[in-house]
């Protein structure tokens, strides 16, 4: 489109609930748990019984520090808990232990985007809307199971910097990994083990302030936020396109229909009457936590990401799509690792490109769960370096690895596909395709260049795949006195 909405640019700010995989709950010793019969995980302190002390679980705390050392962040030398205040039934002391003015972490970073802050907290009950109408509004009964209240969780907040649906989804699975390589989160959206709410407002491009936002919650896919996203930086162009403006307010995202709803109007953070918690003390780490949560940091995304570009020289694309996914990290390292002589680059555009994408086509997912070795792999791609089969057929030789988990050099064999390497014997194909398609090559003789693609087809054909394309060309313009 264009017009006036081109001169509007997105600003959209992200904040993530992360489920921490600790044993027990955040505030008390009940077991987590997923899928569970509701309501047997339950105790007084996560019931908000009157007069109980909550005593908060050390390794959520230690997760919490290494999500801040992952994100670069400065760590409070005393943290305070909050008293978040609101009525609603998944919620029995009427307020949420949170981190409000003092946060556990904040000024950190993940590639290009800044972390504000990242606080500790506990998560409410979920709240399960059953009804005739199958609507979360309009249903009948709403249940509560209390089960996941009290789950130990860090909330990570992001400055406005991301500036379209797509980067949200990117850097939403780049943060994935990472929180994922620390295995301090099992990280899985579907289940709610990682949320993201969008913040997203439009300003005139090369303007610095902020317009309006708009809050889009917890989507569980990525690819569902960049939808959604997306779909709402349209409808904000066009409402200021039309002179009206966009009003504060919370949405949800439909996918199926792509439609944007209002949920509600979006509170005020002094609408939660925020208090200090009388009943813990201010959380101070010592030096020695904050060292066993740097010491503890693996190789993450982004440094694998910058290593695979910078060291190995993959590209961008490769090198991220490698980094954010941690099984496909490994499978490359083991084709490398297989064979000195593979180029890192090769081997890179081969398993993010005909590898994955032949693996999805056979409907499989996880390259530690195929038939195909990294091994095997690395033999492929050795043969195709080596100028021993063409891309092409090499193509169908992965096809066969996919499917029953041959070895390449055995399909090759039995199939005859090694590439006619023999100059003498490509020569005489190369003639008698010039023979054979005479007017053709009198065409080409005759300035039409082009026309040089029918021979090459023909000797193509004739070595079904066999010969090398940039050598069957070479040949034949040679032989056309080109
Ligand atoms: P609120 O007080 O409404 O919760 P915050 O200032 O705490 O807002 O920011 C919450 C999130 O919204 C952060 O991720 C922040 O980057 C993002 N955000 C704030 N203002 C805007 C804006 N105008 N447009 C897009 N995102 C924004
Ligand atoms: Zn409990
Ligand atoms: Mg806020």
């Amino acid at each position: 489109m264009s017009g006036a909405t081109d001169e509007f640019e997105a600003v959209i700010g992200l904040e993530i609930h992360v489920q921490l995989s600790t044993e027990t709950k955040m505030f008390c010793g009940c077991r987590l748990s997923f899928g569970d019969e509701p309501n047997v995980h339950t105790c007084p302190i996560c019931l908000g019984h009157p007069g109980v002390l909550p005593v908060p679980n050390r390794r959520a705390i230690e997760y919490g520090l290494q999500i801040a050392a992952a994100l670069e962040c400065d760590v409070a030398p005393r943290s305070i808990f909050h008293r978040k205040n609101y009525f609603y039934p998944d919620n029995p002391k009427a307020y949420q232990i949170s981190q409000f003015d003092i946060p556990l972490a904040s000024n950190g970073h993940l590639g290009e985007v800044r972390i504000h802050r990242a606080h500790l907290e506990e998560d409410a009950a979920k709240m399960i809307h059953v009804g005739t109408s199958g609507r979360i509004q309009g249903s009948d009964t709403s249940l509560v199971d209390f089960n996941r209240a009290g789950t130990p969780l860090v909330e990570i907040v992001t400055e406005p910097d991301l500036t379209s649906g797509a980067q949200v989804r990117e850097w939403g699975q780049l943060l994935r990994a990472t929180v994922k390589q620390l295995g301090v989160s099992n990280v899985n959206m579907e289940e709610g083990s990682l949320r993201c709410d969008a913040n997203v407002s439009i300003r005139p491009v090369g303007s610095s302030g902020l317009g309006t936002k708009t809050e889009m919650k917890n989507m569980n896919s990525f690819r569902y936020l960049e939808r959604g996203v997306e779909a709402e930086i349209e409808r904000q162009k066009q409402l200021v396109a039309s002179g009206e403006r966009v009003v504060q307010e919370t949405l949800h995202f439909d996918p199926s229909s792509g439609e944007l709803h209002s949920l509600r109007s979006k509170e005020e953070s002094h609408d939660y009457r925020y208090m200090p918690e009388p009943d813990l003390v201010p959380l101070a780490p010592d030096t020695a936590m904050l060292d066993a949560a740097a010491a503890s940091l693996p190789e993450l995304p982004a440094a694998r990401a910058e290593r695979y570009h910078s060291e190995l020289g993959i590209q961008e694309g490769a090198a991220r799509l490698l980094s954010v996914e941690t099984e496909w990290a490994a499978f490359f390292e083991d084709v490398l690792g297989s064979d000195e002589s593979i180029e890192p680059r090769v081997a890179a555009n081969w398993v993010t490109g005909e590898f994955a994408g032949e693996l999805r086509r056979q409907g499989e997912q996880d390259p530690a769960d195929s038939r195909v070795s990294p091994k095997s792999l690395g033999n492929l791609v050795s043969m195709v370096s080596a100028n021993r089969v063409s891309h092409g057929s090499a193509k169908s030789v992965l096809e066969r690895m996919v499917a029953d988990g041959s070895d390449p050099e055995a399909i090759v064999r039995e199939q005859g596909l090694e590439q006619i390497s023999d100059t003498g014997e490509l020569q005489r194909i190369v003639d008698a395709a010039i023979e054979g398609n005479a007017k053709v090559a009198e065409q080409v003789r005759g300035g039409n260049e082009k026309a040089i693609g029918a021979l090459v087809g023909a000797v193509m054909k004739e070595t079904r795949g066999r010969a090398d394309g940039g050598e069957v060309t070479r040949l034949l313009r040679q032989s056309l006195g080109l």
